[in-house]
């Protein structure tokens, strides 16, 4: 589904492990392609996460099937497989050499919350990932996002441009709100898409105590 027929000159990647997919997922993956006007965003959702491990992680198969259902009604808007399908611990390193070994004229841009940003920067060889994508880190309005820590302070003045920073509304939301809310009987309407929603409550996901 992440097929370049149109031949993208700019592509937003956004990677997670989509359990399940929420508005600030969606939020962010649409303000980043408005900003940066980028002609398409691919949703990669993670296979095994190796920085998960904290609560039993919903099949793939089934965070791959709630990504389609919530990108369906954007015509920018992809899912690709390739985490899912890849062999052993998925890291977004491997997704971004893939991306850029099937799309080596287009320029990728990474999409990541605060949190996760901060994650990347921690990883070794982070210059020469920089080289290869910009990032498109999502902070809460007001939150300063260099005020978080001196890593940060010392990878940003490295990477100086590569990394731009954007305000999102829905940024309160979690995965690990919703799955919490569906184990103690709590809604989540319009926190996830009602395709989403119901896809939760037909095959009984976090039902259980987490
Ligand atoms: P969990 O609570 O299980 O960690 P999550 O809501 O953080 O789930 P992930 O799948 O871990 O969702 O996140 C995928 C990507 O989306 C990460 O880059 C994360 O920083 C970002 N993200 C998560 N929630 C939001 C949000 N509300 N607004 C913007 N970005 C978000
Ligand atoms: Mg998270």
């Amino acid at each position: 589904m992440d097929n370049n027929k149109k031949g993208y000159k700019t592509l937003g990647i956004m990677g997670g492990t989509f359990d399940p997919i929420h508005y600030g997922h969606l939020v962010t993956a649409e303000a980043a392609r408005d900003i940066f006007n980028l002609d398409s965003v691919v949703f990669v959702p993670s296979g095994r996460p190796p920085h998960k491990k904290d609560y039993r992680v919903t099949d793939a198969e089934s965070r791959y099937l709630m990504t389609v259902l919530a990108v369906v009604g954007n015509p920018h808007f992809y899912v690709s497989r390739v985490e899912i399908d890849r062999e052993g611990q998925s890291y977004s390193i491997d997704t971004i050499d893939a991306f850029q070994k099937k799309y080596p004229s287009t320029e990728l841009y990474f999409i990541t919350g605060a949190d996760a940003i901060l994650e990347i920067l921690t990883w070794r060889k982070v210059d020469e990932i920089v080289r290869k994508c910009f990032f498109i880190a999502a902070t809460r309005p007001g939150y300063d996002l260099k005020g978080l820590s001196a890593e940060f302070q010392r990878v940003a003045e490295v990477l100086c441009d590569r990394i731009h920073t954007i305000e999102v509304p829905a940024l309160a939301i979690s995965s690990t709100d919703i799955r919490r809310r569906v184990a103690d009987g709590e809604s989540i309407k319009y926190l996830v898409p009602e395709s989403v929603e119901q896809h939760i409550y037909k095959n009984d996901l976090y039902t259980g105590a987490r």
